[in-house]
């Protein structure tokens, strides 16, 4: 089951704008209801890694914030990105060692996510079932997860028509 934004990640497929505006509401919902602020840079570095569904580098976030003449430094765009993977609104993809929005608006959260093995675009995925037997099957043996990413790979759609 695909929730969120059923329309395909391709830029093509949809109106991006509204994946943006969509996005930035639901950080501001998210802060507002926890009385926390949602600083320039926070939304500044939001903004910058939903440019599209493919995932972002750290240090592409910090060029694009200093390209409009500002000076930030690695650890702020850093605290930024905690903020935000804190909040579920961002979620860092460990295989790639980048970074993706979540379009799910759904509160903290361990993300699921189908990672394009071609093209690297990412895809959340919000199945309950699979949390459910992540849960159990750590409690099985004592253990108790913590927000997470749970990775798969494969072949997204876009690519896989374009596979001989
Ligand atoms: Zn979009
Ligand atoms: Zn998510
Ligand atoms: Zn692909």
């Amino acid at each position: 089951m695909i929730s969120g934004h059923n329309k395909g990640t391709a830029p093509e497929d949809h109106d991006h704008s509204t994946c943006v505006s969509d996005a930035l509401a639901d950080a501001e919902t998210y802060c507002r209801k926890r009385g926390l602020r949602l600083t320039s840079t926070r939304r500044r570095v939001l903004e910058i890694i939903w440019r599209g569904h493919e995932p972002v580098k750290a240090y592409d976030i910090l060029d694009e914030l200093n390209r409009a003449g500002r000076r930030a430094a690695p650890p702020t765009v850093y605290r930024a990105l905690d903020f935000l993977m804190g909040a579920s609104l961002v979620h860092r993809i460990d295989s790639l060692n980048a970074f993706v929005g979540c379009p799910l608006a759904a509160g903290e959260h361990t993300a699921q996510l189908l990672v394009c093995s071609q093209c690297e675009t990412v895809t959340e995925i919000d199945d309950p079932a699979i949390r459910v037997v992540l849960d159990r099957g750590a409690a099985r043996h004592g253990f108790r997860l913590q927000p997470q990413t749970v990775e798969v790979r494969g072949i997204c759609p876009r690519c896989r028509r374009s596979l001989p």
